[in-house]
């Protein structure tokens, strides 16, 4: 029997693709195909340097075996096998031979940083991965309108693609790749980046299929600016639909608390759209903590401001107004502790958390301080939302 060892693997149904983890690591173990991205057991040395950097946690898979899975193996995977029982039946020892070290092995890998992201119970089934690097949908751009004021510092744009009677199935909450032309520094083609859709599944048009994006330009931002500088009629390689967790109920009673900053308001919106659409002003529905700089900074103001707060309330928050005091998303939240302590008593709600990586630590303690004023402890409570699927973290 081989010595058991801990096989680092990458769970191919909740990856979405960005290859940020493939650019980390020092020692090049991870690779990709047109279908999966995968760790080469014979190069890596579980540094553990991929581990942060991944925006889904689907990095952080483990599992303990006698003869690694090779790259065929994961290549060829929809799914990660289950763990297989080591040691008792693969040796025909009985199960008391297990070795200690290898159960606390076994233990620790299901652990996983923050635990494995689920859909929710009632969300539709995604399609996802349906175009690749090396066979992407083409799309066309049929608007591209700046959302953010003309005179703001910050460039946000809405981005609209058609895709001229392709398939394009996409569910609120995924995310769509954009593959810029032209090669990187080293002369490699360029990778897709990711992007959420803000479109509901029927489109950003009711029944068109067409697919919004908000982009931000940033500084010497490859795709940024590409996507930016888009005119309508440009052709557009599209690769995707990504990601299987960060989705939207079904069940027309769920209740959503949405915290986002900038940018991640987009799958926001597509939430917002889908559910106007189907459920209408629903009392207690949906309610949003969305951050931004200023006001001619936060994409869809207006059009947020317009809706009814009985299908959706609305904070808005800013951090750089004159002669204002900075506040963010996790400073209302504390100030609308009563609104948030109702909603996390109720074992309806959804918590969607979109945007930058900084805030999350914040929003988790402030939902630290709001379980506990009524006598729950989160770290218990969080675990088992995300473990029934009603907690959903995507921050970049
Ligand atoms: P941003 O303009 O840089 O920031 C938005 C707001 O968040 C600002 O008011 C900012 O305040 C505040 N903020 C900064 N640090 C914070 C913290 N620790 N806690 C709470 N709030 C904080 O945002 P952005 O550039 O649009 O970035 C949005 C993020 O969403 C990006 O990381 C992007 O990758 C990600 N995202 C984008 C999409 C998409 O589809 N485009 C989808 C998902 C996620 P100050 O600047 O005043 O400190």
């Amino acid at each position: 029997m081989n010595q058991p060892l801990k096989q680092h693997l990458i769970d191919p149904e909740i990856c979405i693709r960005c290859y940020t983890c493939e650019m980390t690591c020092p020692i090049g173990a991870i690779q990709h195909d047109d279908n999966n991205v995968v760790v080469d057991p014979d190069i890596c040395d579980s540094c553990m340097d991929c581990i942060p950097v991944c925006p889904t946690g689907s990095i952080d898979e483990w599992r303990v075996v006698e003869t690694p899975y090779g790259l065929d193996d994961q290549y060829g995977w929809e799914e990660l096998p289950e763990q297989q029982e080591i040691g008792a039946a693969s040796t025909g020892g009985d199960a008391e031979a297990l070795d200690p070290a290898i159960a606390a092995l076994l233990e620790d890998a299901h652990k996983g940083a923050g635990g494995k992201a689920r859909a929710p119970a009632s969300a539709a089934k995604p399609t996802i991965n349906m175009y690749t690097l090396g066979k992407p949908a083409k799309a066309n751009v049929q608007g591209n309108f700046r959302l953010t004021a003309a005179d703001s510092e910050t460039d946000i744009r809405h981005i609209i693609l058609t895709f001229q009677g392709q398939t394009f199935p996409v569910l609120e909450g995924q995310t769509i790749g954009i593959i810029p032309p032209g090669t990187d520094a080293d002369g490699n083609a360029q990778l897709p980046r990711l992007y959420s859709v803000s479109s509901p599944r029927d489109g950003e048009r009711e029944n068109f299929g067409n697919v919004s994006l908000s982009v931000k330009r940033e500084d010497r931002g490859v795709a940024s600016n590409y996507i930016c500088d888009l005119k309508p009629g440009d052709e557009v390689m599209v690769t995707g639909p990504f990601g299987s967790t960060f989705l939207l109920p079904e069940d027309p009673q769920a209740r959503l608390l949405m915290v986002c900053t900038g940018t991640g308001s987009a799958p926001m919106r597509a939430f917002t759209m889908r559910r106007e659409r189907t459920v209408g002003n629903k009392s207690g529905g949906m309610t949003m903590f969305f951050g931004a700089r200023s006001p001619d900074s936060l994409p869809y103001f207006g059009p947020l401001n317009k809706l009814p707060a009985s299908l959706l309330r609305t904070h808005m928050v800013f951090s750089r107004i004159p002669g204002a005091p900075k506040e963010y998303v996790q400073d209302r939240m504390m100030v609308e502790q009563e609104a948030i302590a109702d909603l996390l008593s109720d074992p309806k709600t959804h918590i969607y958390i979109c945007g930058l990586r900084g805030m999350e630590e914040g929003v988790e303690k402030t939902l630290t301080n709001i379980a506990e004023s009524i006598g729950t402890p989160w770290a218990a409570l969080r675990d088992s939302m995300r473990d029934e699927g009603r907690y959903h973290v995507e921050t970049y």
